[in-house]
């Protein structure tokens, strides 16, 4: 089981990002791994880091720490899937505020 480390006094929300964004970094460029020694085949193990639905004990998520060009297409397929929520959003408001206009001119 992994320790768990607290911090006193706790990181204030821009630390904890500063930080957070210290650890991508790293994981983004640290690790080159030229040739792509265990990265996994496809990109379904890396999507489903992306969208949080691999178990987190699941053994590639240890490789994608561990190898920038993975931890590089994981974030990737995170922002792509991110842009699609929102645009689905967006549309689903859109949607949503066309009836309300059309509605009322009735
Ligand atoms: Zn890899």
């Amino acid at each position: 089981m992994a320790k768990v480390i607290t911090l006193n006094p706790p990181l204030s929300r821009r630390e904890e990002r500063a930080l957070i964004r210290a650890f991508q970094l790293s994981a983004a460029n640290d690790y080159p791994n030229p040739d792509r020694t265990g990265c996994p085949k496809g990109v379904a193990l890396l999507k489903g880091i992306a969208t949080k639905k691999l178990a987190p004990s699941h053994p590639i998520i240890q490789h994608v720490a561990e190898c920038s060009p993975c931890f590089r297409e994981m974030m990737h397929l995170r922002r792509d899937l991110n842009t699609l929520r929102f645009l689905k959003m967006a549309a689903a408001t859109l949607t949503i505020a066309l009836m309300a206009v059309l509605i009322k001119k009735r």
